[in-house]
């Protein structure tokens, strides 16, 4: 990890009932973290009042997609206004299964980055190279041209936190090695560095995703460029949760 604070997300995707996850927010209550870590987790949107009313204020509320523009005649959507009304502080955007599950193109989520900062959510903004991109020897360029759709949309970088997520690595069980994941943090603050400014190089937090899980992210914590986690299926369970947080080195 770099001096900057180590931010751990979960992101529990189209999981969970009333039940679990009454169960996982008391389990995450009952956990001890780390002080020194931003920790966040992405409800589905209709359980974020009921996290929202029983999770300690210790963890912030990411919504895990946003509209691109005001609320209004956009039926199935949920506004940043309506997230921001009932307590989320983060909302994910990019993430991959949006862009190659639903179809979400990088300026369209450009986009909705910068309407989600001038509405002040901060946005972990998701990148990464599929399978037979990184195959063909494309990871940066792919990541390049995700990131700077980003940099072209947004004013300022102040709230935001790049998510690092390889596809191959999303919910496969296959992580990234502590090395793979490094080369390409390296070469993204680089890319910032060249592209955007040293000081947002600096400090713009660039966090790893892709099947990170108690037993292998302590050695991903110790890279360099590594400033935390999104993490999907792990995320699920408290104990584990708790774990991938307290990896901050
Ligand atoms: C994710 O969906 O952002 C993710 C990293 O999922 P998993 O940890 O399950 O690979």
């Amino acid at each position: 990890a770099s001096s900057n604070k180590f931010f751990v997300g979960g992101n529990w995707k189209c999981n969970g009932t009333k039940e679990s996850i009454t169960k996982l927010v008391s389990d995450l209550n009952d956990a001890k973290l780390e002080a020194d870590v931003d920790v966040v987790v992405a409800p589905p949107f209709v359980y974020i009042d009921q996290v929202k009313n029983s999770l300690t204020d210790r963890i912030e509320i990411a919504a895990q997609n946003s509209w691109v523009g005001k609320g209004g005649a956009f039926t199935g959507e949920i506004s940043v206004e309506q997230l921001k009304d009932i307590g989320c502080k983060w909302v994910v955007l990019g993430h991959s299964e949006r862009r190659h599950v639903i179809g979400e193109d990088d300026q369209f989520i450009g986009k909705k980055a910068a309407y989600a900062l001038s509405e002040g959510l901060g946005v972990i903004a998701c990148i990464g190279e599929q399978l037979q991109e990184r195959e063909a020897g494309k990871t940066f360029d792919v990541c390049f041209q995700q990131l700077k759709a980003y940099a072209d949309a947004i004013p300022s970088w102040d709230n935001v936190v790049i998510a690092y997520e390889p596809v191959w690595a999303i919910g496969t069980g296959k992580v990234a090695t502590p090395e793979q994941a490094q080369e390409v943090h390296a070469a993204l603050r680089d890319w910032l560095k060249n592209n955007v400014s040293a000081d947002v190089a600096t400090k713009t937090r660039i966090i790893y995703g892709g099947s990170v899980n108690g037993s292998n992210c302590a050695e991903l914590a110790k890279q360099e460029d590594i400033d935390g986690f999104l993490v999907g299926g792990a995320s699920l369970k408290g104990p584990e949760f708790a774990t991938i947080v307290n990896s901050v080195t």
